[in-house]
């Protein structure tokens, strides 16, 4: 049996641990060189790849084929870099990276590594998250889970500082990204991250920046070197800025010293207060997202415990200072921010994987802080890391594409909230009406975060196909299970109602040009609402339909409308006697009880003996201001006296959008049947014992005949199937009830 390592995989450094099981306490284990930490640098030299400190040396030395800070583009698929004629995308020199330290592992402790748990950084989006797996796969580790950053940081700490309730705020300003997180020390040595936010485009490269502009302007003010006259001035200053910044987090001032050809040399000084006064609203942004954070868990300064300072620009004195004068805690330096991270991410190697949380889409239940805090100074060591259990939560929503409840424009409807506790899932229900010839398949835009569609995350376009035609059962119940997994990447699982085998889903590339999802969505007859079936049966009584053709007659009509309630949206019928008059018999209504009880009305010769009418004027009266399918069907005995206006009359029905279906027996005319009908279902004739079977042939056939007329759901009438019920974006979808997935 090999061993199961944490890794901490930074922008700058990367680290890897293990427990020390028989101390129950995390350990760095240490490169071949004996550093504890290794630069996340790479060198690509004459067919050699180099990783590390010598890596990073020949980077600070400006030696070519170099490449760092890659992990700032994870997930961007285009290449981060080309040197010798290759290029390499981000999850390409992460491989490298995460491959140098397995085998460093390997060769030092002399074993396989099994397992290995991955840090990543809260905000980081499924993209980026999954991006590492891949990265993780081309090494050849095995992955057990991806952990959050202040999370991993967290668990580091609580080893020698477990306080039962401790509320411990972690603050975490990297390089390019600041993130804040709740975390709490529950009873059973439970670890759980509580809330968690943050600014993904604020970071230490942002102090560097007002830095250089410092020096920029002290340059033109001492010098009168403009960067306007030497272009060149703006990139050395950048240069100078990181280590300057780096000088200046343990003295009060630091040397500036700059060369260029363009405006010669030039040295100045930068002291810790001028370095302070110009980077003000840089720190107060990150304490007014500490704030935020509070506020949203009702929370002020002093229901915290403490404050936890991860991340390489929590060196800079400011924060501390800073973070004390505003919050009356002295932030802890307990854990060495460039080890802490790989020590806790070793401890949840071992923690049991977490239970799934269940819920409804857009209303899973979030955790509430407890009520009591830890006291201060009441901290005890635990007797063994190995039963610490961690739990995370995801830090942006995760939502769908769906049209407004008015039909006016795309929203992002949200199925998860963030700060969701992770791994969770959740489904709804909806109708999906399929076609038959139809692709039948549904698209389904995933995103994150809580913006509308074009402004937010897009995950990623599923098309979920196999849903298959079947007449009887249309429309489809479908239900979709959206859920977070541990490692807080996004998954969508699609299953027909009553069947226990999921439908195959497949992830497609996004398309570049999402820009339809701004535009007000496309007027769709079809808004996801299977159409309503609204029939008239008209039934010839003259006296050649005296005795047993009529009672069969009657049979057929009771049988077809049997079978009409099985349709959805509440489908309509109506009823008209003919021969020598058309008699209105029942108009159009749902109820169809009370539609058999018409049928069973009709008597013989009740609209006179002779074939002198026809019904097609109070079909088309009766069908009139309908939505939905319309439908006539016309019972025919016998030879009907004005046919030539018979056909007239049944083609303006026809032009009215309501097709016919003429069934004959007896001597009816069977080019006459023809000639009425719509041709969407071909006329029949048949015998009289047959009526029964025939009018169950329609009532199957003007089911499947419905969704060909209404056209078959594509990108946009899919996408509409999540019409939200209300403007938040959280309600069901029309089409259909929500459930638990449960
Ligand atoms: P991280 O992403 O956590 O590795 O943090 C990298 C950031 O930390 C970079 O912006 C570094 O400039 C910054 N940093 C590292 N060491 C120091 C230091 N001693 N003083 C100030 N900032 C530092």
């Amino acid at each position: 049996m090999g061993i199961r390592i944490g890794i901490d995989l930074g922008t700058t450094f990367s680290a890897a641990a293990m427990m020390d099981k028989r101390k129950g306490v995390p350990v760095i284990i240490p490169n071949s060189e004996g550093e504890r930490i290794t630069p996340s640098v790479i060198q690509f030299q004459s067919g050699r790849t180099i990783v590390g400190s010598e890596a990073k040396e020949a980077y600070e030395a400006g030696e070519s084929g170099c490449t760092s800070s890659f992990k700032r583009s994870m997930g961007d698929d285009s290449a981060y870099c080309t040197i010798g004629g290759q290029s390499y995308t981000p999850v390409h020199l992460s491989a490298i990276m995460l491959r140098h330290i397995k085998d460093e592992v390997e060769m030092v402790t002399g074993e396989k590594v099994d397992e290995a748990v991955i840090t990543v950084p809260a905000y980081f989006y499924h993209r980026e998250r999954s991006a590492t797996l891949d990265a993780a796969r081309l090494a050849g580790l095995n992955v057990k889970q991806l952990i959050n950053e202040p999370t991993a940081a967290a668990l580091a700490y609580s080893v020698d500082h477990w306080r039962e309730n401790a509320r411990i705020m972690v603050y975490d300003l990297g390089g390019g990204t600041f993130d804040v997180t709740l975390i709490e020390m529950k009873s059973g040595g439970r670890v759980e991250s509580i809330r968690t936010t943050g600014d993904h485009t604020l970071g230490g490269k942002d102090w560097d920046a007002r830095l250089a502009g410092l020096i920029e302007s002290k340059a033109e003010a001492e010098a009168g070197l403009s960067v306007r006259e030497y272009p060149s001035l703006h990139n050395a200053a950048m240069r100078a800025a990181e280590s300057v910044k780096k000088q200046l987090s343990s003295r009060n001032t630091a040397a500036v010293r700059l060369s260029s050809e363009d405006f010669g040399k030039y040295s100045t000084e930068v002291t810790i207060d001028e370095f302070n006064n110009a980077t003000l609203d840089l720190i107060k942004r990150t304490t007014t997202l500490c704030e935020q954070l509070l506020s949203e868990l009702s929370l002020s300064w002093s229901g915290i415990t403490d404050i936890l300072l991860v991340g390489g620009s929590t060196r800079m004195r400011q924060v501390s200072s800073f973070l004390k004068e505003r919050s009356g805690h002295s932030p802890l330096m307990h854990v060495n921010p460039d080890e802490a991270v790989a020590l806790g991410a070793a401890i949840s190697v071992w923690s049991p994987p977490p239970e799934y949380n269940e819920g409804v889409a857009g209303a899973i239940s979030r955790d509430k802080p407890p009520k009591s805090a830890g006291k201060v100074g009441q901290e005890q060591k635990l007797q063994s890391a190995l039963s610490v259990v961690s739990s995370d939560v995801c830090a942006h929503a995760m939502g769908v594409i769906a049209v407004s409840a008015d039909g006016s424009r795309y929203i992002n409807k949200t199925i998860v909230p963030d700060n969701s506790r992770i791994p969770v899932k959740c489904a709804e229900s909806f109708h999906y009406y399929t076609s038959e010839g139809g692709s039948n398949e549904l698209e389904i835009y995933m995103l994150q975060g809580e913006k509308p569609p074009l402004e937010s995350e897009v995950i990623g376009k599923y098309t979920v196909s196999g849903i298959t035609h079947d007449p009887k059962n249309n429309p489809a119940v479908v239900s979709i299970q959206y859920s977070y997994d541990r490692s807080g990447l996004v998954h969508v699982q699609v299953r027909r109602q009553g069947r226990d085998v999921d439908l195959p889903v497949k992830e497609e590339t996004v398309p570049k040009d999402m820009s339809k999802f701004g535009n007000p969505p496309e007027k769709v007859k079809v808004t996801g609402q299977p159409q309503r079936l609204n029939v008239v049966m008209a039934v010839d009584v003259s006296g050649s339909m005296n005795g047993y053709p009529l009672k069969e007659a009657k049979k057929a009509m009771c049988h077809f409308v049997d079978k009409l309630r099985q349709y959805p949206n509440n489908p309509q019928a109506g009823v008209v006697a003919v021969s020598d008059r058309s008699i209105v018999v029942m108009k159009l209504g749902s109820d169809m009880n009370k539609c058999k009880a018409a049928i069973n009305s009709i008597e013989e010769e009740m609209a006179g003996v002779l074939n002198g009418a026809d019904p097609f004027e109070d079909i088309r009266r009766l069908l009139r201001n309908t939505d939905g399918k319309r439908w006539g069907i016309v019972l025919a005995d016998g030879r009907w006296d004005d046919q030539v206006k018979a056909v007239r009359r049944a083609r303006m029905c026809h032009e009215e959008g309501i097709d016919i279906v003429g069934i004959g027996f007896g001597t009816a005319d069977e080019k006459f049947l023809h000639d009425i009908s719509s041709g969407e279902i071909e006329s029949m004739f048949v015998s009289q014992d047959k009526l029964v079977e025939s009018f169950g042939k329609i009532a199957r056939e003007i089911g499947s005949a419905a969704p060909k007329k209404t056209g078959r759901f594509d990108a946009v009438t899919a996408v509409s199937t999540w019409r939200a019920t209300d403007e938040s974006g959280g309600g069901s979808p029309l089409t259909g009830s929500v459930h638990s997935s449960r």
